[in-house]
């Protein structure tokens, strides 16, 4: 298939350009760059021998899209060019809604004129909300705290209202749990921009001697240790969900949504430790306050996406963690020479 890949230089984006690749599909990508940089894309050209189509382009500007899906036939789209800081999202919302909405819609509407009928969305856990855990499909989604999530909420609502009128579309909205690892050539990975928010960017900047400690937001959780719990999934893992989800579309019609996690919860502290074993490297850390809107414990309930794509993750958090360091390690300052 031709997939357009929205975003495709970013973290997962350039992962799952890369599994597309091995798959035998062709790959189109449109991204600003605003956060992320054209050596990934050129590198997962190098590791699989492929070639992209890349376009510099905003895909909320109705007309570069024009442009793009007039000179391309598109069999399918995967839609990751979104913004994802939280705390911006909080300073920022207008910043934030209309690109992660607007983006959406215009894909959308590209879909209705070029006669596009497969469409893949980066949605988040966070759509859940502070619910019970395990997380699963089915349920009732609770407010979520910042205009980020609320971007992921709108998204699903309109891509759901189009499913329903457009009988021949599969929509698919792909529910992350917290992607982390790296390609294990440590040739692409994570590429943060400032001082990281999320936790395993966090570890391996620690490790690599770019920040003193890691700071751990609140120990009096009612968890395992006290700390945050978490369902981390390697980024590869992630990425061939994406093929699978998209390759089941030709029986599937109409909406689907799924989870894409372990299903299993890991702790701040029981990941540092884990880091450290496989890595053979000391993480100082010091325990701080709670960081505000933090959820205490979240993971998958995975059976959907088992049971629908046949698609479950097989790479361990030790694999996480040593894909990481690999990256890191080998890129101390991301794709920057
Ligand atoms: P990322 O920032 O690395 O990748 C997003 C890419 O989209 C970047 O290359 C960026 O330059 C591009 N982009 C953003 N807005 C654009 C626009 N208007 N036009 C063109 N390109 C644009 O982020 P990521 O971690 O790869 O996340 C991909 C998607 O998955 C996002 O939508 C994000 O919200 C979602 N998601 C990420 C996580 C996570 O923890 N990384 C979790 C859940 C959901
Ligand atoms: N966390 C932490 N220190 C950091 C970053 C994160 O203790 O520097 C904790 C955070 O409180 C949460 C977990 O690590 O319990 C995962 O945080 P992250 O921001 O990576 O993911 P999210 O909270 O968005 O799921």
């Amino acid at each position: 298939m031709n997939i357009l890949v929205a975003g495709g230089a970013g973290y997962i984006g350039s992962h799952t350009c890369l599994v597309l690749l091995e798959a035998g599909h062709q790959v189109i990508v449109a991204d600003n760059l605003i956060n992320s940089k054209m050596e990934a894309v050129r590198r997962v050209e190098q590791l699989t021998g492929k070639n992209i189509k890349f376009y510099l382009a905003d895909v909320t500007d109705e007309k570069a899209m024009e442009q793009l899906f007039s000179e391309n036939k598109i069999d399918g789209i995967i839609h990751f060019a979104g913004l994802k800081a939280v705390g911006e999202s909080v300073e920022q919302p207008l910043k934030y809604y209309h690109n992660n909405v607007v983006s959406t819609m215009v894909l959308a509407k590209m879909m209705e004129r070029y006669g596009v009928k497969k469409f893949v969305f980066s949605s988040s856990a966070t759509v859940y909300g502070d619910n019970e855990i395990p997380f699963v499909e089915t349920m009732q989604l609770l407010p979520t705290t910042n205009p980020y999530g609320q971007t992921k909420v709108m998204s699903e609502q309109i891509l759901t209202d189009l499913a329903a009128v457009h009988e021949d579309w599969a929509v698919t909205l792909l529910r992350y749990f917290n992607p982390i690892g790296a390609h294990p050539s440590g040739r692409i990975g994570e590429d943060p921009q400032g001082i990281p928010n999320n936790l395993m960017p966090y570890i391996s900047q620690v490790a690599a001697g770019q920040r003193e400690y890691l700071r751990v937001w609140g120990d009096d959780y009612p968890t395992i240790d006290g700390t945050g719990v978490r369902d981390y999934i390697h980024v590869m893992d992630l990425a061939e969900g994406h093929v699978k989800a998209l390759e089941s579309m030709d029986e599937q019609k109409g909406l689907a949504v799924y989870n894409l996690g372990t299903g299993r919860g890991t702790s701040v502290l029981e990941l540092v430790k884990a880091f450290e074993t496989v890595n053979k490297i000391k993480i100082p850390y010091q325990v701080k306050e709670r960081r505000a809107g933090d959820i205490a414990e979240f993971y998958a309930d995975a059976g959907k996406a088992a049971r629908c794509l046949g698609w479950k993750t097989t790479r361990t958090i030790e694999d996480m963690c040593r894909d990481t360091w690999n990256w890191q390690s080998q890129n101390p300052r991301g794709y920057e020479e």
